[in-house]
């Protein structure tokens, strides 16, 4: 680690994060702070939404070493995974954006009705107002700052509740917003449930949470109590299907999707289903492509994580031993070691359906292979449980692959690759049922946190809406219904996917 040298950061620019008072705010503070610059339109030209893009961007780049230390002291996360999954997604995330920062926030015209013409109608994207946003340890960069991307762009100012189980990033970040992001626009509040749970308490214009199902329930419910809109990204148990094609690339990558990250990934492959005859040497090819990643000890590669701490640790080592004292499980790998939170990449064959390790998300590199008879019979064990944050089929032909889309319920989809779809700012990113709700990453964190206002407009100065006012006497009925109803079927929807059609 740290083979660059430290780029020193520029002096402060927009003020301290305790506002100048030497104290740290509290969290009443924070969001009544906000909510001032909610209120005052801080973020509404899009001149400071850009600015703040591009300080986000150099927070990146000039930061860049002291988020790779924090990432390696805390999950031993290797530089180029950090930078390929971490980093480099949210500088990609903030390019995006400002590229097409003016395009977003464009209105769009709707069209009016003949009966109410004449008039004039669009929608225009407004900022939701004050954010939260809640992140998960696992990737502690990317599920913060990636949703900052989508909130700061759509014009919102933003609080930041970074994990405590990823300390020395959280700690990071705390020191480098102030100095890249205007404090009236986004602070960071470092702490653990007590503080996300004060926050959950006060009022926000949206809630963008990312970690587990169990905690993702208690901010529904806390957004529930002020109907604050809220995004879930949440996990689950995302299968691999494999079956037909290339055996080999597709042990080789679903081999990679699992060790990335150790693991610890919200769209790893959690299991396999292995579907049909030919698929006996499945688990060994899975296994060899560990070996060629890691060498036949993974605890000596640089480019193998550890595991975040001692009870995801002994959670992870419960799984093996049950598989070891299981005779009808058979182990490969299975080596770990406490003091340095490693756990060998670890193929298990054989695992009862029923067993713990199939009822919970595993999020470490444990893999189960099931064995099953057909493509139906996978779809339905996938769909016979809660739906997952992804769902992977290994196969190159069409049929299969119409099948998979059409029948599988999960938050995403992805042929022959594993975990890629997650990266790229064109395609929504989020779950659906157990796995979570909303979406953001490119346009789509943008309309997350947006809301779509229409404005319609329609001049007094000539009372064309005297033939709509009672009382409804016959032949004035007729006529109100025939003119709308002749608008309505006439009219052509607009095309582009902001615009919506007129009344
Ligand atoms: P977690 O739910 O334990 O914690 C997430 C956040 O919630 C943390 O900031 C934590 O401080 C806060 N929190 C914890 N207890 C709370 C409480 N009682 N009230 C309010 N807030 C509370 O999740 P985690 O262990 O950090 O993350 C792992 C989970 O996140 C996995 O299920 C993984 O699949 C999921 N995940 C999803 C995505 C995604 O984008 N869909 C990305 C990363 C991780």
């Amino acid at each position: 680690m740290g083979s660059k040298p430290h780029r020193k950061l520029p002096a402060l620019e927009i003020g301290q994060y305790d506002g100048g008072s030497g104290h740290a705010p509290s969290v009443q503070d924070v969001h009544v702070q906000l909510r001032d610059a909610r209120s005052s339109r801080l973020m509404h030209a899009r001149r400071m939404r850009a600015t703040q893009l591009k300080g986000l961007g150099r927070l990146l780049v000039e930061g860049e070493q002291e988020l790779l230390d924090a990432l390696a002291s805390d999950l031993g996360k290797p530089p180029v995974e950090a930078h390929l999954t971490e980093i480099d997604i949210v500088k990609h995330e903030v390019d995006f954006a400002l590229l097409h920062l003016s395009e977003w926030m464009e209105a769009h015209h709707a069209r009016v009705p003949m009966m109410l013409q004449p008039a004039s109608a669009k929608t225009e994207p407004q900022p939701k107002g004050a954010a939260l946003v809640i992140g998960a340890w696992n990737y502690p960069v990317q599920v913060l700052l990636g949703p900052l991307v989508g909130a700061l762009a759509a014009g919102n100012v933003v609080a930041l509740k970074p994990s405590e189980l990823a300390p020395a990033t959280s700690a990071v970040i705390a020191r480098l917003v102030p100095r890249y992001l205007d404090p009236r626009a986004v602070r960071v509040v470092e702490g653990g449930a007590g503080v996300a749970a004060e926050l959950l308490e006060l009022e926000w214009d949206h809630i963008c949470f990312t970690g587990s199902e169990r905690v993702g329930r208690i901010v529904a419910e806390a957004a529930a109590r002020h109907l604050t809109p809220v995004t879930l990204e949440l996990g689950g148990k995302s299968p691999a299907v494999v079956l037909d094609g290339n055996l080999h690339a597709a042990a080789r990558r679903i081999a990679h999707g699992k060790a990335l990250n150790a693991g610890q990934t919200c769209t790893a492959p959690d299991y396999v289903l292995a579907v049909g005859q030919g698929m006996e040497k499945l688990p060994e090819v899975i296994h060899r492509a560990f070996v060629r990643f890691f060498g036949r000890d993974a605890s000596t590669s640089r480019d193998y994580g550890r595991i975040v701490n001692r009870k995801a640790f002994d959670r992870l080592v419960g799984f093996i031993e049950d598989a070891e004292i299981d005779r009808s499980v058979t182990v490969i790998g299975g080596r770990h070691d406490a003091e340095t939170l490693y756990i060998e990449p670890t193929v298990l064959v054989g695992v009862d359906p029923a067993s713990p390790i199939m009822q919970e998300e595993i999020f470490g590199p444990l893999l189960p292979i099931l064995r099953v008879e057909s493509l139906d019979e996978a779809m339905q064990f996938i769909n016979a449980r809660p739906s997952p944050l992804a769902a992977y089929l290994f196969s190159e032909r069409p049929r299969p692959h119409s099948a998979f889309e059409q029948q599988v319920r999960a938050g995403a989809i992805a042929f022959n690759v594993c975990n890629l779809h997650a990266g790229m700012s064109t395609l929504p990113f989020g779950g659906v049922g157990a796995s979570g709700m909303g979406n953001y990453h490119g346009r789509f964190g943008f309309d997350t946190f947006s809301q779509l206002r229409p404005v319609f407009s329609k001049t007094a100065l000539v009372d064309t809406l005297k033939i709509a006012y009672p009382p409804y006497r016959k032949g004035k009925t007729r006529v109100v219904r025939s003119v709308n109803l002749g608008s309505a079927s006439k009219q052509k929807l607009e095309v582009n996917p902001g615009d919506k059609p007129g009344m």
